[in-house]
């Protein structure tokens, strides 16, 4: 065979760096906000960040820790965690961010498994630091992120992350290396087995930075003001941290507080546009606006994931003026997958139909594949009503969990855990995690329909459903509800009115049996409902039927 004639166009390696040195040069004006654990809203310019960045990887230097080590954080969204996020990948060691809201156990369990070096982490942790320290004897520093003047004392040995970097010069280079060399390492918060460590590289930060910002996808642009309420510990706050500086956006960091309140007052006071998080972020948002009367001046985008997006939800922030970008994707897949927006055929659609696509969890970005299979790994489909195992690939998504021996794909296809069916437009619609399908005398229901159905009613603030064992159908839908505060109607009344509430919304072998009312749904760290849980709780309901 001849040789191939290769393309004559410079090979510059795409790090994670030069997402950062690129908008220091061309947006210097650009803004970073952040609410502060030290009470106050902080604000610089990407000059700064990136001056304080290079501080970091100078005082890291000092270390002399390989290329690859890793770096822990366990911290909300702020300028010094994006300091670290640029700092540590920047410099070619890998940015660990650990989920505080796990237990300490798992914790200890991720920190020795990814062999932490170094954690920084904000002082609302200390405590939990302090139980960590013990259990992690690997660990050789710890680092707090506040002013030193507000260091809180410590019998443990505890360093200041200000102190860390002082005496750095902040003239530095950022190391040029090959872009496939780990960039940052987040696990996934398995609700069974050990959490698994999702190690993403330079080039497929970058890659999906590129992917994620397209008008198909999320949109963003220099224009664009970003609140990313995600925490930067669950999956690199989507990536925003990258996509924000990529596309020249300011970016709005929250810190720890996520109610209502806080977030609005920072959506007006700093102009924000373009939002994300999951659902229940903005159930605490919406109520927060409906009770006092309040409106959005600026915001206007919405990304939801993360668990499906209840219409009801999306209707209302739509009255509100704030479109809703309904995505999927997972830790493994850094996070996007999907997108859910309309094609130029869906344009003359009526807006029901249209509400339709657009409630579902959307057309892969390119550079994703997907494709859908029963269980001998035969392609099904693509009609909108086959529903399979839902399986994906490409250059953003893991090929094996970090440190495991063998591959995680089958047959070259990463496997989701979700259940769904893709229409002949690519819409991809998510019916269940495998596990949380309720199958009723051969059939399947999906637990998500109904959810989406409960949450609809005016008394239902969340909705879990979930599968009870029974000896005809195998197992029947359970609806478990938390209620609106301050409601007039008993028990007894209100579950009538919602099961009322499903008759001609799904079909009739699908409405559950019974309902049963808890004071609050149980959230996993990431803010899902926990319905392993749940179903344990409930698994000896007995249902009305029997
Ligand atoms: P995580 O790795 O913690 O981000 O969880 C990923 C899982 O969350 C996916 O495999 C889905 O089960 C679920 N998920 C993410 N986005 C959505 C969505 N838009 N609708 C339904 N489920 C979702």
């Amino acid at each position: 065979m001849t040789q191939a004639l290769l393309g004559q166009m410079m090979n510059s390696p795409l790090l994670i760096s030069s997402l950062l040195s690129s908008a220091a040069r061309h947006h210097s004006k650009l803004e970073i906000v952040s609410r502060r654990a030290e009470g106050d809203i902080h604000r610089y310019t990407v000059v700064d960040l990136q001056f304080r960045a290079k501080k970091l990887a100078q005082a890291l230097e000092r270390f002399h820790l390989h290329p690859g080590s890793r770096i822990g954080t366990m911290a909300w969204n702020g300028y010094r965690h994006l300091e670290i996020y640029y700092g540590v990948s920047g410099s070619g060691l890998v940015c660990h961010t650990i989920n505080p809201r796990l237990f300490p156990e798992q914790i200890a369990y991720i920190i020795q498994h990814a062999e932490d070096e170094i954690i920084f982490f904000d002082q609302s942790f200390q405590a939990l630091v302090e139980v960590l320290i013990p259990l992690c004897p690997n660990v050789k520093k710890w680092i707090c992120l506040i002013d030193p003047a507000l260091m809180q004392k410590s019998e443990k040995e505890i360093d200041n992350y200000e102190s860390f970097i002082a005496h750095e010069s902040g003239d530095y280079v950022w190391p040029t290396f090959d872009e496939n060399w780990a960039s940052s390492l987040c696990y996934t918060s398995g609700t069974t087995g050990n959490p698994k460590g999702a190690l993403y590289s330079h080039r497929s930060t970058v890659l999906h930075s590129y992917a994620s910002a397209l008008p198909d996808s999320l949109s963003l642009s220099a224009t664009d003001v970003i609140l990313p309420v995600v925490p930067m510990f669950h999956v690199n706050a989507w990536g925003l941290p990258y996509s924000s500086l990529l596309v020249g956006a300011k970016l709005v960091l929250p810190g720890a507080k996520l109610d209502g309140p806080s977030i609005y007052e920072l959506l007006e006071s700093e102009k924000v546009t373009f939002s994300a998080a999951v659902p229940t972020i903005w159930a605490g948002l919406i109520q927060y606006i409906k009770s006092q009367n309040l409106s959005f001046s600026t915001f206007n985008r919405v990304v939801i994931g993360g668990s499906a997006c209840p219409p009801a939800m999306m209707r209302t922030l739509q009255e509100y003026g704030v479109e809703v970008i309904h995505a999927w994707g997972m830790t493994e897949l850094s996070p996007i997958g999907t997108v859910a927006k309309l094609k130029a055929s869906d344009l003359s659609k009526n807006i029901h139909d249209q509400e339709i696509i657009l409630q579902k969890q959307g057309r892969v970005i390119f550079g994703v594949d997907m494709r859908i299979v029963d269980g001998n790994l035969n392609e099904l489909a693509q009609d909108g009503k086959a529903f399979g195992d839902l399986q994906v690939k490409g250059p953003w998504v893991i090929q094996q969990y970090f440190k495991a021996n063998e591959s995680a794909l089958i047959d070259g296809w990463f496997p989701t855990g979700d259940v769904s069916n893709i229409d002949a437009d690519g819409n991809m619609q998510i019916t269940d995690r495998s596990k949380d399908v309720i199958k009723s005398g051969g059939e399947w229901i999906s637990s998500i329909d109904l959810e989406n159905v409960a949450v609809g009613h005016p008394s239902v603030m969340m909705a879990a459903c979930i599968s009870v064992a029974h000896p005809k159908w195998d197992e029947r839908p359970l609806l478990v509800i938390e209620k609106k505060l301050d409601l007039d109607l008993s028990d007894e009344a209100l579950k009538a009115d919602i099961l009322q509430f499903f008759v001609g919304k799904v079909a009739k072998w699908c409405i559950p049996d019974d309902v049963v009312f808890i004071d609050k749904i149980p959230l996993t760290a990431t803010g899902k409902m926990q319905k392993l849980k749940l179903r344990e709780q409930f698994k000896n309901h007995q249902l009305p039927s029997l």
